[in-house]
C-alpha cells in the first residue's frame, strides 16, 4: 500500500509547502476529467483518476469562510489573533490558509470577497502536528 501510494504521488505535501514558500500554489491536473486537485493527493479529488500532473494555480479565488482565533490551541499562543480561512480557488478546489486581515474588523461582509495568495505562513506546530507546517496566506483584493 505504501509503495503504491508513493508511485502515484506526483506532488508530496512537503513539495506543496515548499512551493508555497516560493510563492507558488501547486496542485495536480487530472488527465481524465481535466479538473484540478489541491491540496495534493494520490488521486484526483473529483473523479479518483490516477493520471495526474503537477500544475500551478493562480492563487486567486473567493473567500468561502473564515474564523477569528482569539483563544489559541497549544503551540499557537504567539499567533493570536489569527484568521484561518477556506478559499475556493478560481481553478475549483478549496484551499485552507490564513487571511491577512485586521482581526478586529473581520466580519461576515468578507464572505465571498475575491482574495489572492500573498505569501506563506509557517507555524512551529505543537505536540499533535508533528513539526512545522506552511500554509498559504491570502489577502482581500479590494
Ligand atoms: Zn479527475
Amino acid at each position: 500500500m505504501e509503495k503504491e501510494l508513493r508511485e502515484y504521488t506526483v506532488l508530496t505535501h512537503a513539495e506543496y509547502e515548499e512551493g508555497i514558500k516560493e510563492g507558488k500554489l501547486l496542485g495536480l491536473r487530472c488527465a481524465s476529467c481535466e479538473r484540478i486537485t489541491c491540496h495534493p493527493m494520490p488521486v484526483c479529488q473529483w473523479c479518483g483518476g490516477r493520471s495526474l500532473e503537477r500544475t500551478e494555480l493562480s492563487g486567486e479565488g473567493e473567500l468561502t469562510t473564515f474564523t477569528v482565533i482569539r483563544v489559541p490551541p497549544e503551540g499557537f499562543e504567539d499567533d493570536v489573533p489569527y484568521i484561518p480561512c477556506l478559499v475556493k480557488t478560481k481553478e475549483g478546489p478549496c484551499v485552507v490558509g490564513r487571511l491577512d486581515y485586521d482581526a478586529e474588523r473581520a466580519s461576515q461582509v468578507l464572505i465571498s470577497k475575491q482574495v489572492k495568495m500573498s505569501g506563506a505562513y509557517t507555524h512551529k506546530g505543537d505536540k499533535f502536528s508533528g513539526g512545522t507546517h506552511t500554509c498559504p496566506v491570502f489577502v482581500v483584493v479590494e
